[in-house]
């Protein structure tokens, strides 16, 4: 299919969302820019736009592979996907089977403290408020999602987990945390949107538990690009 790049409908902090001329695609493109903290933290890192389109791509592809329903169709270029285009719910689901980050800073219980069992929680996308942590009992007062939709999401929240987990595992990465985005394609088919990579997952290197993800550039640890190189490297060999 020779897609054509439309109308710049959106742009966001990661990416640029173009129309094609399918009504029901997309073309996704990653941009250069890390930011952190809503916005809060910014830098430019050359190339990054192309690790993250890549990596996206290799892990989604794998997903839709082994019967995840992804939104990712193809890569066309070094920064540019196809997608579908999902009517997305407003939600972050935050997937995690160690202890890091907010959670960490919550709870008090050491960072990398495994869980004894991989738990989902619910961020509401509202830049402004810093994505709020949502109960699904708000979610389902605020009307944002029904019984159902909840119980859909997490079958494929946990589904991703189960797959990615050792896909990632017999690459010597660890899958301590992620982030999800879902949406609706033509109407209700539920399927995994936005993008899977470093910015959005936390993976450390499971032979010295070196983080390769964004806390890199959150924590101002340095190596920034050699992280994401090094995940791209493992998830196409
Ligand atoms: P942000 O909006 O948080 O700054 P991005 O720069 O990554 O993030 O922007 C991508 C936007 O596109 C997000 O709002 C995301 O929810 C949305 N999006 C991701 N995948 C799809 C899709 N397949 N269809 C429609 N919208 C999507
Ligand atoms: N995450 C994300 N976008 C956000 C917030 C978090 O992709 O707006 C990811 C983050 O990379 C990590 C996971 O979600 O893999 C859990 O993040 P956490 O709640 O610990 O937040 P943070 O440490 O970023 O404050």
């Amino acid at each position: 299919m020779n897609w054509e790049k439309g109308e710049l409908l959106y742009e966001g902090k990661a990416k640029k969302i173009y129309a094609t001329q399918d009504p029901d695609y997309l073309i996704a493109e990653f941009k250069d820019a890390l930011t952190a903290f809503d916005g809060g933290m910014k830098a430019e890192l050359s190339s990054k736009g192309e690790w993250n389109n890549r990596i996206s791509s290799a892990i989604m592809g794998y997903l839709n592979e082994q019967g995840v329903n992804t939104h990712f169709v193809e890569a066309i270029s070094s920064h540019e996907q196809v997608v579908k285009k999902l009517k997305m719910v407003p939600l972050e689901a935050v997937v995690r089977n160690v202890i890091a980050g907010s959670l960490h800073k919550r709870t008090g219980l050491t960072e990398g403290t495994p869980l004894s069992r991989p738990i989902l929680e619910y961020h509401w996308k509202k830049d402004e408020l810093n994505d709020p942590l949502l109960t699904e009992d708000l979610i389902l007062a605020l009307m944002l999602a029904s019984e159902e939709q909840l119980a859909a999401f997490r079958e494929l929240a946990m589904r991703v987990n189960q797959v990615l987990g050792p896909y990632m595992d017999e690459r010597g990465i660890l899958l301590v945390d992620f982030k999800l985005e879902f949406g609706y394609f033509r109407g209700d088919e539920l399927n995994v949107g936005d993008e899977v990579t470093p910015d959005t997952c936390r993976f450390w290197n499971k032979e010295d538990m070196a983080k390769l993800d964004k806390d890199r550039f959150r924590r101002k640890l340095g190596n920034v690009a050699e992280a994401y190189q090094e995940v791209l490297a493992r998830v196409t060999k």
